[in-house]
């Protein structure tokens, strides 16, 4: 049986104005929903908390918060709510059942709460239940927090044993230069101890706490632990499906195993 963790992007899960993209969330459980029934076994770690609460509050003018550490616990409490009632809901029409789990970088930290995290992610799987993961954003605040969720699903495919982790984006991957310039070339391969330096653009998406410095860095990492990396655009019609079956004609990165 095939592992795989998937992350999808906030940047993926919404529209231009910032709302839910209830459409491209449904796809991509179809997929998801596809593959767990070809047999993989599949954790999902999904951002989208903060800009899900954000549009859903963005209307309202008597909003009582003092600092962006405020907005963003107000925001991802309400906006995690939301998302993982969708994800709920969209998976239960495939008849797949999944399960929320909320985490902390301090989990990765001590054995005992790893052992902790780590037996309760196996037993969803062991059950037929599809973790959903994402970073307790209303009481991890500063240093507590991972860098963003590239870093976090990185630790999850390292601490499941999984065989892949795909970062979904909202961008085909990683380009010889500015991927608006059509003289950049998207680079389909990284192997152990290529330079990626020049080429990364150090802009961060608009939504999302990632960028693909981090998103670089997570996948170098991650490939030396035997792991197959793969940055795609998540936007794309039937994705994940085509990574797994045509990885040659999909556009997208792949950070082969060191
Ligand atoms: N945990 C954040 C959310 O769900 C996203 C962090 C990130 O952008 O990577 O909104």
């Amino acid at each position: 049986m095939t592992r795989i963790c998937i992350k999808v992007g906030s940047n993926v899960l919404t529209r231009a104005d910032g709302s839910l993209d209830a459409t491209r969330q449904s796809a991509l459980v179809d997929q998801i929903a596809d593959l767990y029934k070809q047999g993989y076994e599949v954790l999902l770690v999904s951002s989208g908390a903060v800009a899900c609460g954000r549009s859903v509050l963005h209307h309202r003018n008597d909003l009582r918060t003092k600092d962006t550490v405020d907005e963003r616990q107000l925001f991802s409490a309400v906006g995690q709510a939301k998302l993982i009632d969708r994800y709920y809901e969209l998976f239960r029409e495939h008849g797949i059942t999944v399960g929320q789990v909320l985490t902390m970088k301090e989990n990765f930290v001590s054995e005992e709460h790893r052992r902790t995290q780590q037996n309760c992610m196996e037993v969803m799987l062991q059950n037929g239940v599809i973790p959903i993961i994402n970073e307790n954003d209303t009481v991890c605040v500063t240093e507590l927090m991972f860098t963003d969720n590239d870093e976090l699903s990185g630790l999850v495919a390292q601490m499941m044993q999984c065989q892949r982790l795909i970062i979904l984006s909202n961008i085909d991957g990683i380009y010889t230069g500015d991927p608006s310039d059509p003289a950049s070339e998207l680079i389909r391969y990284v192997h152990p101890g290529d330079n990626l330096q020049q080429y990364i653009q150090t802009k961060k998406s608009s939504l999302g706490r990632g960028g693909m410095q981090s998103k670089c860095h997570i996948a170098q990492m991650v490939a030396q632990s035997d792991i197959e990396v793969v940055i795609a655009n998540g936007k794309h019609e039937n994705i994940l499906l085509k990574i797994l079956k045509d990885p040659l004609d999909v556009p997208c990165t792949r950070f082969v195993c060191g």
